[in-house]
């Protein structure tokens, strides 16, 4: 039998529910795992043992009073960017430090509704900055099929935890691919709803018009599961759509018969590590196999994609963080003698220097004589992006690409360079800047042994129809089933 931190939720909720295991044995086997592996891979920031199994005795004392909510007793570990009442939220940054967060984001109430049980809070980068989480004030987060590589990011925490099974499954946020690239790194699913699908009440904004919140998860049917938990209008978030939510689990067929899949023609032009490049050729093998027909597809401005990406979400992220300023959140530095000072000392000492390069950029980009320039250029760029997905969605129920073009790289190769960083996310930022919705599977392995992933790019609110490619793909590869080595795995067999 499997160690219990190795299931996925929809096992885990079966054999719960067959009275075979309890929530409090898997919570413990988590904090086994946690204890196990993350003194090395640093994917937890802050472990809630004792409340979370307080919190999973009472689950099991809810299904023996016959209580059967969709996700009773789960465990689950939460970036650490969302509120949850009566837990510190940091950012990975100082700034946030001894905050403690007054209130449950949305998407939190709505998973404790469900009943899921939450076990820590995951590393990440400064205020979800980065693409490594390299830049957490905390330190860095290794990636578990190979220690000295990082485990991509923002969500690097989340997609460690869910890969080396120190959680059963996470919560992520993307902004310009936080999701899905460190779920490729490490070899987890990671799902990036539409904008607007899930609230974004109680998420520490970084760039408004593009944040959403999603599951990391062991596989596609989990990531349905949760995002079915989250997903729906909330009033306290004006942008969050009204649509209805469908039934996810049900989208989830084995086969791609009448799918038609599309294929960018400017996403296979070379510039893609060859590994990445065979698997993901294997991987189209793989979805007409099953039925699917493609197609090739245009997004024109692909090459624009990363310009205006940087400059919209720094604009953004200059006006959010601007409410980081010592008096009402967090840290406060010592020492200053008007409230000019205060400010000043606060933001200089904690801030990270990514996230004061991107609050220098996105004030520039929004100053008088450059806003036209930059900023109101990017929107109008922004709107061309989302015109060429409506087209290739025209001819195409979903869109296959690379999630990176490199898989996960050493800790410290890139940190000096970031420009080079960011070309790193030139294939998750277009599905932002669109709005619309993206899929992050594991598709096999480097010769290096470093995962790679396949990113399935929906329209909005056309999660079903990723969710379905997703899932008739793994179901015929075993790639989600692989577990890193035994130095950071827990998997018993
Ligand atoms: N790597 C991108 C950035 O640094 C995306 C981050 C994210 O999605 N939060 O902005």
């Amino acid at each position: 039998m499997n160690a219990l931190n190795t299931l996925t939720a929809h096992d885990l909720l079966a054999r719960m529910q067959q009275g075979e295991c309890t929530s409090e044995s898997a919570v413990r086997a988590i904090l086994d795992a946690i204890g196990r592996v993350d003194p090395v891979l640093h994917s937890y920031l802050t472990v809630n043992a004792e409340a979370s199994l307080t919190q999973a005795r009472e689950a099991d004392a809810a299904r023996r009073g016959g209580d059967d909510r969709p996700l009773l007793g789960v465990p689950i570990a939460v970036k650490d960017v969302l509120n949850v009442r009566g837990q510190p939220c940091t950012c990975a940054s100082k700034i946030l430090k001894g905050y403690v967060a007054p209130y449950d984001a949305t998407a939190i109430a709505r998973l404790r509704a469900a009943g899921a049980v939450f076990v820590g809070r995951t590393n990440m980068d400064e205020f979800a900055m980065g693409s490594t989480t390299e830049n957490s004030a905390y330190g860095v987060t290794r990636n578990p099929w190979a220690t000295d590589h990082v485990p991509g990011g923002s969500s690097g925490g989340s997609a460690v935890a869910v890969a080396a099974d120190e959680a059963i499954a996470a919560l992520g946020t993307d902004t310009g691919g936080s999701i899905r690239q460190p779920a490729a790194f490490c070899g987890c699913v990671g799902l990036k709803p539409s904008y607007g699908r899930v609230s974004r009440y109680g998420l520490t904004a970084y760039a408004s018009s593009l944040d959403q919140i999603g599951p990391m998860t062991k596989d596609v049917r989990d990531a349905a599961l949760l995002l079915q938990a989250m997903a729906g209008y909330d009033p306290l978030d004006s942008s969050s759509l009204p649509a209805p939510v469908p039934d996810f689990a049900a989208a989830l067929k084995t086969d791609l018969k009448g799918v038609t899949l599309g294929l960018p023609r400017e996403y296979f032009v070379g510039g893609l590590d060859p590994d990445v490049e065979r698997r993901l050729q294997e991987a189209v093998a793989v979805c007409r196999q099953l039925g699917a027909t493609t197609v090739e597809v245009s997004l024109p401005r692909t090459r624009q994609a990363i310009a205006t990406y940087y400059i919209i979400a720094a604009a953004e992220a200059s006006a959010n963080l601007a409410r980081f300023d010592g008096v009402r959140y967090g840290f406060r530095a010592a020492g200053s003698e008007d409230p000019l000072s205060l400010y000043k000392r606060t933001r200089a000492q904690g801030f990270g220097d990514e996230v004061k390069r991107r609050i220098i950029l996105g004030t520039y980009v929004l100053s008088s004589g450059y806003y036209d320039a930059f900023y109101l250029r990017a929107q109008k760029v922004r709107a061309l992006i989302r015109n060429d997905f409506g087209a290739a969605f025209e001819k195409c129920d979903a869109i296959l690409a690379p999630v990176s073009p490199t898989p996960a790289y050493r800790i410290g190769e890139k940190s000096a360079d970031p420009l080079q960083m960011y070309l790193g996310d030139i294939f998750t930022v277009p599905v932002n800047l669109a709005g619309i919705c993206g899929l992050s599977v594991p598709c096999g392995f480097t010769a290096a042994n470093l995962p790679v992933g396949l990113q399935i790019v929906g329209p909005a609110l056309g999660e079903e129809a990723i969710l379905r490619v997703g899932h008739a793909y793994e179901n015929a590869t075993e790639w989600h089933r692989r577990r890193p080595g035994s130095e950071s795995s827990a998997r018993q067999e």
